[in-house]
């Protein structure tokens, strides 16, 4: 039993069975024992590859997104450069490179990194080092200027509640004891107002999820765009109203039991993709794109091409690999999806449609 194991397992004893989004919290960012916080995940040797560690290609085009952005809107400065959730800052790192030539960008971005975990800070720091940033706890605490903000794979990393539907109620999953072992089980079922739009779309014993922390976030990104200008990109796993258990465990790149190693164990969900739309108001959501479709808009076959050149060997085999894995419709391309926040007198970012 993990260390966490023991402290949850104590914790249901004193107070009864957990929800999935309590449960999620604590083994993501527990402070001793949470997985994000003791540990950098990343990468062959870790947990879970994503798509900046696959390749340099991606943190260079989305780069190029907002600095395009932030011409189309007259290049306001300064103005915020932000990312949510930034892992090991190789994203940054790729859009700061790739940004280099954009006349007057660099001079007027102050980048800001919204990230929970110590240690993962640390290793952004070592990866920035050549470039001035400051962390933030929370999108609340960005600075009141034009918002240019990036969020890959952070949404499907927040807390999320699950609901199987049972007449016009709805019974919770929770994490309950089966003697000293956690043990998923269910709530009796209640009518939920935060639900009724789903009796519509569901049937008896269906699944659904919610995400009670991406509705406030998104709604002070879209706050600030609306009113001070900006861009956000959202890319994550999931899609246009999520349905169906979602809620998934990664450990050393294998899918386990969510349950058996609280704190060792990647735990995320599914994005809907559709709640983050409608929380962004007043700022405009653009229409939702597969990541693999968005990056042939934004010339990720031209940028392939030209890295390809300078590669033979292994090197190249791997180079092309990458970009297929960043676009295929198998790999990333259509499971992870993208969506654009702006504001309603600009155009979309590079890429979207309104
Ligand atoms: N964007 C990175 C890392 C994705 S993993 C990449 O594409 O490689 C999720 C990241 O979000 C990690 O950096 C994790 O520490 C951070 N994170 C998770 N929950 C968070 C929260 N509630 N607030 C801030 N950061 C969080």
């Amino acid at each position: 039993m993990t260390a966490l194991a023991a402290l949850l397992a104590a914790r249901i004893a004193a107070t009864g069975p957990m929800t999935l989004a309590e449960y999620m919290a604590d083994c993501l960012l527990h402070p001793q024992h949470g997985y994000y916080a003791t540990r950098d995940p990343f990468g062959r040797g870790g947990d879970f590859t994503t798509a900046p560690e696959i390749s340099q290609m991606f943190g260079e085009l989305v780069g190029l997104c907002l600095a395009q952005a932030w011409l189309d809107q007259g290049a306001p400065t300064p103005f915020t450069l932000a990312e949510l959730g930034p892992g090991r800052g190789t994203l940054m790192a790729d859009a700061l490179r790739a940004t280099r030539g954009v006349p007057g960008l660099h001079a007027a971005a102050q980048v800001v990194l919204v990230e929970a975990s110590p240690t993962l800070r640390q290793v952004q720091r070592a990866t920035l080092k050549d470039h001035p940033v400051t962390w933030a706890d929370g999108v609340e605490a960005l600075p009141d200027a034009p918002l240019f903000l990036i969020a890959n794979e952070f949404f499907d990393a927040l807390p999320i509640r699950q609901f199987t539907r049972q007449g016009q109620a709805w019974a919770e999953t929770v994490v309950g004891l089966a003697g000293d072992r956690l043990t998923l089980g269910k709530t009796a079922p209640t009518p939920l107002a935060a639900l009724s739009h789903r009796l519509a779309d569901t049937a008896e014993g269906d699944v659904v999820e919610l995400c009670p922390a991406a509705a406030p976030i998104m709604g002070q990104i879209g706050t600030r765009i609306a009113a001070r200008g900006g861009a956000a990109l959202i890319i994550d796993y999931g899609d246009w109203r999520s349905q169906g258990d979602t809620f998934q465990a990664l450990r050393d790149h294998r899918f386990v039991d969510p349950l058996a190693a609280p704190g060792d164990a990647d735990l995320t969900a599914h994005v809907d993709f559709e709640a983050l739309a409608q929380a962004s108001a007043p700022a405009r959501a653009s229409r939702m794109i597969t990541q693999g479709a968005w990056l042939e808009r934004l010339g990720i076959g031209a940028r392939a091409e030209r890295l390809a050149r300078g590669l033979t060997g292994a090197a190249l085999q791997s180079h092309l690999a990458a970009h297929r894995r960043l676009t295929g419709a198998t790999e990333m391309g259509s499971l992870f999806k993208a969506l654009a926040l702006y504001p309603s007198s600009f155009p979309p970012p590079p890429g979207f449609d309104a």
